[in-house]
C-alpha cells in the first residue's frame, strides 16, 4: 500500500465485509450482483467456495471489500478443519460480519453453530443479519422466521433481501457502507480480483464439473490450475488438471468417449470467459490422487493449508 494522508480518507468508507452463512444461503448470488461478475463460484451443490474470495466493490464514497468464506464444515477430513480456518480469519478480519440466512426456513443446529463461532471469534465487528430469500418467504411466516434468527446472537441491525429477486440490495450496501469505518481506497479503482482470477478459474472449472457429474463423485474432486498464460491481446491458455480420489472416478470424469470432460470444458471455458472477459483456451485433464482430502503435503501444496 502507498502512504495515505489523512486528507485522502476524510468522508471515505472501506473496510472488510465478511459474507457468513451455511451452505446455499445465497452468499455467492449476493456477492455477484455487486460486483457484477463471476468472482465468487455459484452452484447449487453447497461447498463450492472452498477459499476465502475477495470482491471488492468501489463506490464514489467508499470501498467495500467482500470476503465470501466457504461454510463451516463438519466433516473429519484434515480438508474441512482447513476450510473453518479460512472461515475464522475472515472472521477476525472483518469490520462488519453479514449473517446470511435463509429466510425461507428455520434456523437450524448449523446456523447456531455458526453463531456460536461469531460471537467467540469476530471481535468488535458490526453484526448484520440478512435475512435472504424473501420471495421464498410467506407474509405471514416472516415476523416468525424473523425472530428465530435474531435470537441466534446479538445482532446490531437486520436487513431483508432477495439476492434472486434484488428486493432490498440497494438498501443492503446502504446499510454497510453506513456501517463501514472511515478510511482510504485500499485497491486501485477498476482492479476487482486480478490476483485471484486464477483461483476463481479453479473455483469455475470445479463448478462446471460439480454441475456435470451431480452425484456420481461426490467432494472427491481438486482442480488446480497450473498455466494461467495471455496468448495474445485477446487470448487467455489456461492448463487446469481435475485431480480425483481413484480410477473410477477417474473414468466418470473422463466418461465415455471423453464426453463428459469435454462438456465439463466447454461450461468451464464459458464462464471463465465471462468471469475474465477474454476468450480462453482451456486445456483441461484429469489425474488420481489417492486420498488427496487426508494428504497434508497435497493440501499445502495447493495452498489449503497454513502449516
Ligand atoms: P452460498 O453457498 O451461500 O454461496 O449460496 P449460493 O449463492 O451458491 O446460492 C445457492 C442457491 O440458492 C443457488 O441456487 C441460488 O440461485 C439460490 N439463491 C440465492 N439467493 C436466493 C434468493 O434470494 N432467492 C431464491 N429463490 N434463491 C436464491
Ligand atoms: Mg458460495
Amino acid at each position: 500500500m502507498t502512504e495515505i494522508s489523512d486528507m485522502d480518507f476524510k468522508d471515505h468508507k472501506s473496510g472488510y465485509v465478511a459474507l457468513m452463512g451455511k451452505p446455499n444461503v445465497g452468499k455467492s448470488t449476493l456477492l455477484n450482483h455487486y460486483i457484477g461478475q463471476k468472482i465468487a463460484a455459484v452452484s447449487y451443490k453447497p461447498q463450492t467456495t472452498r477459499r476465502r474470495q475477495l470482491g471488492i466493490l468501489t463506490t464514489e464514497d467508499a470501498q467495500i471489500i467482500f470476503v465470501d468464506t466457504p461454510g463451516l464444515h463438519t466433516g473429519d477430513y484434515k480438508l474441512s478443519q482447513i476450510i473453518n480456518e479460512e472461515a475464522e480469519y475472515a472472521l477476525m478480519d472483518a469490520d462488519v460480519i453479514l449473517f446470511v440466512a435463509d429466510a425461507s426456513g428455520t434456523p437450524d443446529k448449523e446456523d447456531v453453530r455458526l453463531a456460536e463461532v461469531i460471537r467467540e471469534k469476530a471481535g468488535d465487528a458490526v453484526r448484520l443479519l440478512v435475512l435472504n430469500k424473501t420471495d421464498l418467504v410467506d407474509l405471514s411466516d416472516a415476523a416468525q422466521r424473523e425472530k428465530a434468527y435474531r435470537e441466534l446472537l446479538d445482532f446490531d441491525r437486520h436487513i431483508w433481501v432477495s439476492a434472486i429477486t434484488q428486493e432490498g440490495r440497494q438498501e443492503l450496501l446502504t446499510e454497510i457502507i453506513d456501517l463501514l469505518p472511515e478510511g482510504p481506497k485500499y485497491y486501485p479503482e477498476g482492479q476487482i480480483t486480478a490476483t485471484y482470477e486464477r483461483e476463481i478459474a479453479e473455483d469455475l472449472i470445479r463448478a462446471a464439473a460439480m454441475h456435470h457429474l451431480r452425484e456420481e463423485v461426490p467432494y472427491g474432486i481438486f482442480v488446480s490450475v497450473n498455466d494461467y498464460k495471455k496468448r495474445s491481446e485477446t487470448l487467455r491458455y489456461i492448463h487446469a488438471t481435475i485431480f480425483v480420489e481413484n480410477e473410477s472416478h477417474k473414468g466418470i470424469v473422463i466418461g465415455r468417449g471423453g464426453r463428459m470432460i469435454k462438456e465439463i470444458s466447454t461450461m468451464a471455458r464459458q464462464e471463465i470467459e465471462e468471469m475474465s472477459g477474454e476468450m480462453v483456451y482451456l486445456d483441461l485433464k484429469v489425474k488420481v490422487k489417492k486420498n488427496w482430502r487426508n494428504d497434508p503435503d497435497f493440501l499445502r501444496r495447493f495452498g489449503l493449508s497454513h502449516d
